[in-house]
């Protein structure tokens, strides 16, 4: 049984005292509902993994209610703090090294001398941060490999019955997962796009590396391969579509689909980040009740919030894993 909890005081309030004890609680944040637990709590840390099927022990990002908690936790260099400065509480994750007395699990960080640290910007999150008064490991909140959950009942359709709570703060606004930046070097390096764009880091920080640009630097371990994946096969870059198919489409639709999810009529990216996961889920729930063939999608420009809607397209459509504990 998982509780379903009000974002009011009381729920909240309830939602702290479970993550103290142990318990897996889901909770909104601007980008997705993350799938929370004590992060010094090691126990509380492995059940997320199993949980959410997660075949690997991939790093988790911290959740903190503030950058000097964070602070204390991880050593900043001045250009961290000042992208701390600029985009917290915000969909940034900063990379950095732990401090040696860092209380954070070594599981968290999946046993690296760095660790992903965040303030994410809602209210009931940082309401929730504040009354846990621990660091929050939180993966988004879905089975391993499918599509990242912006609303209580997403989390409810992977999770049901595998963790304890979960608290409804409707949906998310943002839609896309943080950007992660790993800043513990004199130049910041961006691991995952997300919800803050390259572009407005640039602006920040001058230059900013792409990994593909480094030789010799292991990726970030939750980067490769399939990830956000529908039940159902995603096409990219359609001008045309079958009737058999699934339409998400960006902008005028060409005709023919099976079904059509609008992200964003006006060619608008923020509309389309907040809106992507669910219009995945929905086709995908749609296609299969439909019986069609698969998903496909317009294509969307690669600037801005663009690069984070097509860096998990494009992972949404590459092959899948066949290994146990992913999905099909
Ligand atoms: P998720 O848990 O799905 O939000 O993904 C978190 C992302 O942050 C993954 O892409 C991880 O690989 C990345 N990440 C977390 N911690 C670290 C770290 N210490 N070094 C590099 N990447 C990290
Ligand atoms: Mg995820």
């Amino acid at each position: 049984m998982t509780l379903r909890l009000a974002a009011d005081a009381a729920g909240l309030a309830r939602a702290a005292e479970l993550l103290r004890d142990g318990e897996l609680v889901a909770f909104a944040t601007e980008t997705v509902y993350g799938l929370g637990a004590d992060a010094t709590n090691p126990t509380a840390v492995a059940a997320i993994y199993a949980a959410k099927g997660r075949p690997r022990f991939n790093p988790l990002i911290c959740h903190y209610p503030s950058a000097g908690a964070a602070f204390a936790h991880v050593a900043p260099t001045p250009l961290a703090e000042r992208l701390a400065a600029a985009f917290w509480p915000g969909p940034l994750t900063l990379v950095l090294p732990r401090r040696p007395d860092c209380p954070v699990a070594s599981l968290t960080g999946a046993g690296l001398d760095t660790l992903a640290v965040r303030v994410p910007a809602h209210p009931d999150a940082l309401a929730l941060l504040a009354a846990a008064a621990r660091p929050v490991a939180a993966p988004s909140a879905n089975r391993s490999g499918a599509v990242s959950p912006t609303s209580a009942a997403h989390v409810l359709a992977d999770l049901e019955g595998r963790i304890a709570a979960v608290v409804d703060s409707g949906a998310c606004a943002v839609g896309v997962e943080s950007t992660v930046l790993d800043a513990s070097g004199p130049i910041p390096v961006l691991l995952r796009p997300g919800g803050i764009t390259l572009e407005a880091l640039e602006a920040l920080a001058g230059q900013v590396a792409r990994p593909e640009t480094l030789s010799g630097r292991p990726r970030s371990p939750g980067l490769a391969g399939s990830h956000y994946a529908p039940s159902l096969p995603v096409r990219l870059q359609a001008a045309e579509v079958a009737a058999t198919e699934a339409l998400l489409a960006f902008g005028p639709p060409p005709p023919g689909a099976g079904a059509v999810f609008q992200l964003s009529a006006t060619g608008d990216l923020r509309e389309a980040a907040a809106r992507l996961f669910d219009g995945l889920r929905r086709l995908d729930a749609e296609g299969r009740r439909l019986g069609l063939a698969a998903i496909a999608v317009q294509a969307v420009p690669e600037r801005g919030l663009g690069r984070a809607i097509n860096d998990r397209l494009r992972r949404a459509a590459a092959p899948r894993p066949r290994s146990s504990g992913e999905r099909p």
